[in-house]
C-alpha cells in the first residue's frame, strides 16, 4: 500500500466550531462535505479526543466558517494545534453567535454555514455528523484554501488528531538536501530556508541561524529554541 496516494484526494480548510452552553470552542478541519442538496446536508469528520466534539454532541449542532486563501498560518496554528481544553480560542477571535448559539469565526473566512446534527457515524477514533444547514452567509468575495494549497505554498502540517493524518508526512518532509531544515517538535512544522515564512517576516533564502530569537513558529507558537535539526 502507498499512503502517497492519500496525498492526492482534494479537501478545504475549514474552522468548525460548536458550543455548549455559554462555552464555545474550534477546530479547523479539512474533511467537510456536502452530502446532499435535498435537503441541504453536509458531513464532517472530528477526532472524539477534540473539545469541539463533546460540544457537537452536546448541543447537537455546528458551524463552518471557510478559509480564506490568503489566512495566515498562525491563524490555521491557532484553531489546529491548540486545544480549548487549555486556552480560550475565541479570544482575539472575530466571531458572532448565531440565534442557536452556536458560535460562528469570522477571521479569515469567506462564508460560514451552520447545521443541525441529524445524524452521526462512529468511525473509532473520529465520528463523522451529518448536519442539515440551517443558515449560510456569504462574508466576501474570495478563493477558499485548499488543503493542498495550505501544504504546497504555506507549508503547513497536519495535527496527529485530524483525519487524514500519514504517519510518514513529517519523515518524508525531512529528506531534502540543500539548507538544513528545522523542525518544530511542539507541531511538526518544518522550518524550510528556501521557502522562509514570509508571514513571521523571514524572506526565502534565509539559515535557521540567522532568524531573530524573538521569532516564533507560525503554526504553534513555539519558540525558536523548541526547534531542532530535521533529518
Ligand atoms: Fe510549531
Amino acid at each position: 500500500m502507498d499512503p502517497n496516494v492519500l496525498h492526492n484526494i482534494g479537501y478545504g480548510m475549514y474552522v468548525v466550531s460548536s458550543n455548549k452552553g455559554e462555552l464555545f470552542n474550534g477546530q479547523i478541519a479539512n474533511t467537510l462535505f456536502q452530502i446532499t442538496s435535498e435537503p441541504i446536508t453536509v458531513a464532517v469528520s472530528i477526532n472524539k479526543k477534540n473539545l469541539t466534539h463533546e460540544y457537537i454532541e452536546s448541543s447537537k449542532r455546528f458551524s463552518v466558517s471557510v478559509i480564506s486563501e490568503d489566512a495566515p498560518l498562525a491563524f490555521v496554528g491557532k484553531f489546529g494545534f491548540k486545544s480549548g481544553k487549555t486556552e480560550d480560542k475565541f479570544k482575539g477571535t472575530k466571531f458572532i453567535k448565531l440565534d442557536s448559539g452556536c458560535p460562528v469565526v469570522l477571521d479569515n473566512a469567506l462564508c460560514y454555514l451552520e447545521a443541525s446534527v441529524i445524524n452521526q457515524f462512529d468511525c473509532g477514533t473520529h465520528t463523522i455528523f451529518l448536519g442539515q444547514v440551517t443558515d449560510s452567509k456569504i462574508l466576501k468575495v474570495g478563493k477558499p484554501m485548499t488543503y493542498d494549497y495550505y501544504h504546497q505554498v504555506k507549508h503547513g502540517t497536519t495535527p496527529e488528531t485530524a483525519p487524514t493524518f500519514i504517519k510518514s508526512e513529517t519523515a518524508a518532509k525531512k529528506d531534502k538536501p540543500f539548507m538544513q531544515k528545522y523542525i518544530c517538535t511542539v507541531c511538526n512544522y518544518v522550518y524550510d530556508p528556501e521557502a522562509g515564512d514570509t508571514d513571521g517576516g523571514i524572506q526565502p533564502g534565509t539559515a535557521f541561524e540567522d532568524i531573530p530569537d524573538s521569532w516564533a513558529c507560525p503554526v504553534c507558537g513555539a519558540k525558536k529554541s523548541e526547534f531542532v535539526k530535521a533529518g
